[in-house]
């Protein structure tokens, strides 16, 4: 099997799994709990969230731990709705359905009115735009926009975004899923109010998210029942998730540039090999410095072979993604693209890389491209 689908999902890391093993087992007390087992959990927990606040810049007290990335940015939005006020949500047309579908049910609601910025023709954000809108928009807002797009690859400056949000007051959100555990992230350098990420995105586990808000930001809870996460996440914790969360991007930014550099030249050979064999090979996204070393998304011009192509592709022990499958399994595209090249009859192919991918394995899919494409 070829796995080149790690912007869906990575595998967990063997160092991972081994530091949660003992709270999947030994150590099985409830966090909440006063007494030894509970105190026990406790304090693995606070140390987790202690060393993911120390890795991106953060205090402990800014840190939450929620279930995935989605969780977290529905809690943003929610609560900058409720809690903040804002009347404005700005978003861009290629988020995630965390961000998108969040900010469509509240403003469907009446809560807020939804605003999408314009994009580049290669799907970069166009921050003229963004500042228009945000110069139009009265009163309390929020910007939520993504770090790197999970389909295009597309980087933001986010460096921008911060400066742009404190000129007009705005609250700044940023999805980093696709970035935390990729680069160096310091919450300092950009200043959000609010990150969402996620373990499973750099070899932790599944269902392990977090989210950032800076101190003095008071939100109320999305999930009621208990007072958890100091009264912002009902349930009870998920002490193996939150160990694995601090142990994969420990991991992860102790190797980042040696891997980075890896997986870069892992997306350069595929990008020279494609263009080896399909000279008129087109990208959608940016393939420059500007876009996230894992992620290559080929579009292939459509035909009726290149449409069977992630099946036949699948069929031959590939793992890609292509458009985005609704719940009831049917190909329905993909937002992204329908964003971004409305007009280009393609077929995009998103192949996403880890350091557990190899140049053989980029041969074979070459190879395999050739059989089903040409
Ligand atoms: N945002 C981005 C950019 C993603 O790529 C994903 C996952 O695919 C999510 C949000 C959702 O994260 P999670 O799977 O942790 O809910």
């Amino acid at each position: 099997m070829i796995y080149f689908d790690n912007a869906a999902t990575t595998r967990l890391d063997e160092v991972v799994l081994e530091a949660m093993m003992p709270y999947l087992t030994a150590h099985y007390g409830n966090a909440s709990s006063v007494h030894a087992l509970g105190r026990e959990t406790r304090t693995a927990m606070e140390k987790a969230r202690k060393q993911i606040a120390t890795l991106m810049g953060a205090k402990p007290g800014e840190i939450f731990f929620t279930s995935c990335g989605t969780e977290s940015t529905n809690t943003v939005l929610f609560g900058a709705v409720r809690d903040l006020g804002c009347r404005h949500i700005i978003t861009s047309p290629i988020e995630h359905h965390a961000t998108l579908h969040t900010a469509e049910f509240l403003a469907a609601q009446g809560a807020c009115a939804l605003h999408t910025v314009s994009l580049t023709q290669d799907g970069h954000i166009d921050y003229v735009d963004l500042e228009r809108l945000l110069q139009e928009c009265e009163g309390e807002k929020i910007v939520s926009l993504m770090h790197a797009n999970n389909e295009l690859g597309n980087l933001s400056d986010v460096h921008l975004i911060g400066e742009l949000c404190r000129k007009y007051k705005a609250y700044f959100h940023t999805d980093a899923v696709q970035t935390l555990g990729h680069y160096p992230l310091d919450i300092n350098t950009f200043q959000p109010d609010f990150l969402s990420a996620s373990a499973h995105k750099f070899h932790g586990p599944k269902g392990s998210g977090i989210l950032y808000i800076r101190s003095g930001i008071v939100l109320k809870p999305l999930i009621h029942g208990g007072s958890q996460e100091r009264m912002m996440r009902s349930g009870t914790e998920n002490i193996a998730n939150a160990v694995g969360f601090a142990k994969a991007l420990e991991m992860a930014l102790l190797h980042l540039q040696e891997e980075a550099v890896f997986i870069q030249s892992l997306k350069s050979y595929m990008i020279d090999g494609l263009r080896r064999i399909f000279p008129d090979i087109e990208f959608h996204g940016d393939v420059s410095e500007k876009s996230l070393y894992t992620v290559l998304n080929v579009s292939f011009p459509k035909t009726e072979r290149t449409e069977m192509l992630s099946m036949n592709l699948d069929i031959a022990g590939i793992c890609v993604s292509g458009g985005s499958a609704c719940s009831s399994g049917a190909n329905v595209g993909s937002h992204v693209i329908r964003a971004t090249y409305p007009h280009r009859n393609a077929v995009p192919v998103r192949f996403s890389f880890s350091k557990h991918n190899t140049f053989e394995e980029i041969d074979i899919v070459l190879q395999k491209l050739t059989e089903f494409v040409v």
